[in-house]
């Protein structure tokens, strides 16, 4: 592998004390740059290696340098990487095809991010209330309390997380929350809202909640929502963001409750780690038309061309069936660990390789004190809030990195119990 250099190697010199002096303090960094993948592999600019667990935030649906996207982005960024929607971009067609052929929706608009894509469905779910359903002026949409749907005015309004929210007032009108997996709440929050001009237009839930602490959708509860949205004329909307493309063992993660959405949206893991955004509705909720939404990278060649090479492979190597089988293994792993230090872990809990591992809320231990210990042994893994620990390999993992990866975990929480009783 040669590697692309700006004047030379920023990798070899970087800093993170330079870094800082540039960038805007938004995020709380780990103190190490990666350099270079293969796999599930990763090593940093100090050449030390690390099992890759967190996927670029479960985004990396085939790891690093897998050869089908190198061949595909190569090709691609040599005839042509973009040229806006004002022409016709056969692989965006080509992509919308297969996207439209594997799952329960008809159409689709392309953007470049999860909240985008989420951003596309208020405006549709918008639009369809005031020219389908003829409200008179003020639809509501319910989003569920712990969920996270962006960083956007509008998605962080919908994400039911006040933290998210603090300080960036006013927030958009038109939402409301309900508790997750709570079919009362929902009943509840129905008829409370309808009210005059103002009623429920929409229901936007996560199948299974990521950011909020990977809690999984019941599936009686998504069952009775589908009921309850039909015959109430509610929009169901479902953010795919991080638990679509083949994460939970299924393509989509509607296929795990049994039912099907409206309206769905997609993003990290669709194009393996090149950004792009979907929103996807079936026809009768098609209600934006030229002129009323847009994206000057939408679906542009190359991020098509990734996406579409991703979905493939993920058809044509079974990928799905390594999904199911890997994710059982890890869940067995992790109770396994949980079961030894019952006062400490409270729950393992997921679908396919989108799994959680809860900490004791009355523990004094957080999420971030294992995450910064399992890297130290060269695992990397991402927090779910301060008491969820998230596992989010490419899809690719391998039974052997698996059960390396539960090792190093178990030895990084030995250290992290050691030091806390001294
Ligand atoms: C990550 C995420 C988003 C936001 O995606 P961005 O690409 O960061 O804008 C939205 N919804 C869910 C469920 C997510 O996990």
């Amino acid at each position: 592998m040669t590697h692309t250099t700006l004047t030379e190697n920023p990798a070899k010199s970087f800093d993170p004390q330079h870094f800082d002096n540039y960038v805007m303090h938004t995020y709380g960094r780990f103190p190490i740059a990666i350099d270079r993948g293969e796999g599930c592999r990763l090593w940093d600019t100090k050449g030390k290696e690390y099992l890759d667990f967190v996927a670029g935030i479960a985004t990396c649906t085939l790891g690093h340098g897998h050869p089908a996207l190198v061949k595909t982005v190569s090709e691609q960024i040599q005839s042509l990487h973009h040229v806006s929607n004002l022409y016709y971009i056969p692989q965006q067609g080509e992509l919308a095809q297969w996207m439209i052929e594997h799952s329960c929706a008809d159409k689709v608009f392309f953007c470049n991010s999860g909240a985008e894509a989420n951003e596309a469905a208020i405006k549709l779910i918008r639009k369809y209330s005031h020219t389908v359903l003829d409200f008179l002026e003020q639809p509501v949409i319910l989003t569920a309390k712990a969920s996270f749907h962006g960083r956007t005015l509008a998605t962080i309004t919908a994400t039911g997380q006040p933290k998210y929210q603090q300080d960036f007032e006013p927030l958009m009108p038109g939402f409301a929350y309900v508790p997750y997996n709570d079919i009362k709440a929902i009943e509840h929050a129905i008829a409370d809202i309808d009210e005059g001009n103002r009623r429920v237009a929409a229901i936007m839930l996560e199948p299974l909640q990521g950011e909020g602490g990977v809690r999984p959708g019941e599936i009686e509860y998504f069952l009775r929502l589908r009921k309850i949205c039909d015959e109430n004329n509610i929009l169901l909307v479902f953010d795919e963001v991080q638990v679509g493309v083949g994460r939970s063992g299924k393509l989509w993660g509607y296929e795990n409750l049994g039912v099907e959405p409206d309206v769905l949206t997609s993003a990290k893991g669709l194009a393996g780690g090149i950004p792009i955004g979907a929103m996807m509705c079936k026809e009768f909720c098609n209600v934006l038309t030229p002129g009323t939404h847009a994206s000057t990278f939408g679906g542009n060649p190359l991020a098509c061309a990734a996406a579409l090479t991703v979905l493939k492979t993920i058809e044509e190597e079974n990928i799905l069936q390594n999904v199911q089988a890997r994710g059982e293994q890890l869940r067995t792993r992790l109770r396994a660990i949980a079961q030894k230090d019952p006062t400490l872990f409270t729950d393992v809990r997921g679908w396919g390789l989108i799994n959680g591992l809860e900490i004791n809320e009355e523990m004094s231990i957080t999420s971030i004190d294992i995450v910064k210990a399992a890297m130290e042994e060269g695992l990397l893994l991402a927090p779910a809030g301060p008491k969820v620990l998230r596992f989010v390999p490419p899809l690719i993992v391998t039974e052997e990195e698996i059960n390396q990866a539960a090792d190093l975990l178990e030895t990084a929480i030995n250290k992290v119990c050691a030091a806390t009783v001294n």
